[in-house]
């Protein structure tokens, strides 16, 4: 979509620190982290939320998932992190291209906020 903001982070129209890429996902550092670890997995593909994907997107949210395990097992982490999919305006989802928070690398409480 050529109006949203990860489609164009995507494309490499907006600057960001890319942590992963393949065929099918890109994952970059979240400019406003909310842990020592808070990286955005996304799919190439323009799905703008959970509750927009059709059954035919399971493969590539679950790709979404194994992504932000591998990089957190690459960055020592596995002791503790969340991956993390707000759904709609009342979750605080702000951007409606679907992603996927990585979040860990200190104490995480719970419930969320
Ligand atoms: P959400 O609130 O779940 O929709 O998450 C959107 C996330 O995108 C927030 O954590 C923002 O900090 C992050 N974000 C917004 N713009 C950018 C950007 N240009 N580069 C990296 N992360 C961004
Ligand atoms: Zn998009």
């Amino acid at each position: 979509m050529t109006d949203c903001l990860f489609c164009r982070i995507i494309r490499g129209d907006i600057p960001t620190k890319k942590v992963y890429e393949d065929e099918h996902i890109f994952a970059f550092e979240d400019i406003d982290p909310k842990a020592p670890t808070h990286v955005l997995v996304i799919p190439k593909k323009h799905i703008r939320g959970l509750k927009e994907a059709t059954p035919e997107d399971a493969e590539i949210i679950g790709r979404c998932h194994l992504t932000a395990a591998k990089i957190a097992r690459d960055r020592g982490i596995e002791d503790g992190y969340r991956t993390v999919l707000n759904v709609g305006p009342r979750s605080g989802q702000s951007v409606f291209h679907l992603h996927v928070h990585l979040v860990g690398g200190r104490d995480l409480g719970w419930p969320p906020g």
